[in-house]
């Protein structure tokens, strides 16, 4: 018991002290309540998840939004169907919406109009625990915390075996930083794993998010602290967690974006396009303007 009330505590206390050092705002508190999520769960003990094993399927239906009743409307009609398993990458600008969107696939808020169906269910039907058990989020500036990288790969799966951990490791090339690390798996990480560097503690958070196993993973501009090289190994590991489940990128990056099964442009709330890469070039004016910003940047940083 004593030891569940450590689980409990230890790293929601280590949250809160961190939001007190920095500015507490819609992540901190979105990272808090997936805390209580996942330590709502028995540590140890493999729960059968009751969303089921297959890669999730969305559908909005003219979702509309807003974050308060004197606030603008953030959505204002989103409609779009996400198939089970494959790559979708919602583009737009800054402000467009995109992490609404996700806040919304997760419950944090409820749609003011429209629905969100999840396998033909509206998500207001599921579990919240079941709804949250069945998804992985990484988020730009993942979180660690403080403990060891073991700790903080097994945290939403504390019964993961040493396999799944190598598994993990080796799509995210972490497998080279543990074995330089002086402890290996066991190495403390720093206060919110300050001893690693962005990129490493992003692709911690996205081997954790992995080692989970969800059936739709959400990832919101992982990429944005990643050099060229682990940029590529991300997009790889996407790729290929789009086999078996269902992958919702945001990123700004063409080169994520162009292997994606399809694109969805966000603008102003609302789905402006959707389609391939080639098929939004074509016939996109704020896509093929953005595709030629990305193309000029990468070609300059290649
Ligand atoms: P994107 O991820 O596409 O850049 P967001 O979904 O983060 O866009 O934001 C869409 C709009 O909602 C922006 O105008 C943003 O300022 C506003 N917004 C985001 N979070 C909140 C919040 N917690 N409270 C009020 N407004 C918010
Ligand atoms: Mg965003």
């Amino acid at each position: 018991f004593l030891l569940f009330l450590f689980y409990l505590n230890e790293p929601i206390g280590q949250l809160l002290h961190a939001g007190s050092r920095l500015q507490i705002g819609l992540a901190a508190v979105r990272r808090l309540s997936e805390v209580d999520e996942m330590q709502a769960e028995p540590a140890g003990d493999p729960q059968p998840c009751a969303v089921g094993q297959d890669a999730a399927r969305l559908e909005f239906s003219g979702v509309r939004f807003s974050y308060g009743p004197e606030l603008p409307e953030v959505l204002r009609g989103v409609s779009v169907d996400v198939p089970a398993s494959g790559l979708t990458a919602f583009v737009g600008p800054s402000g467009a919406g995109k992490s609404t969107l996700f806040a919304l696939i997760e419950r944090f808020y409820e749609p003011t109009a429209g629905r969100i169906l999840l396998d033909g269910r509206d998500l207001a039907e599921w579990d919240l625990a079941d709804l949250r058990a069945g998804i992985g989020y990484v988020e730009q500036d993942a979180p660690l915390l403080s403990g060891t990288l073991r700790d903080n790969l097994v945290y939403g799966r504390p019964w993961a075996g040493d396999e799944e951990i190598r598994d993990a490791l080796a799509q995210t090339r972490l497998d080279t930083l543990v074995e330089r690390l002086p402890d290996g798996l066991d190495t403390q990480v720093g206060h919110r794993g300050t001893f690693l560097s962005g990129g490493e503690r992003q692709r911690v958070a996205l081997a954790r998010a992995l080692i989970r196993r969800p059936r739709l993973l959400l990832l919101d501009e992982i990429t944005s602290q990643l050099d060229a090289a682990n940029e590529m190994a991300i997009r790889d590991v996407v790729t290929a967690a789009a086999k078996t489940m269902t992958v919702l990128v945001v990123a700004h990056r063409l080169s994520t974006v162009t292997s994606a099964d399809r694109i969805v442009v966000l603008d102003n709330g609302i789905v402006r396009a959707a389609g391939t890469h080639d098929e939004l070039v074509a016939s996109d004016p704020l896509y093929a303007g953005f595709a030629a910003t990305q193309l000029l940047t990468g070609e300059r940083t290649a």
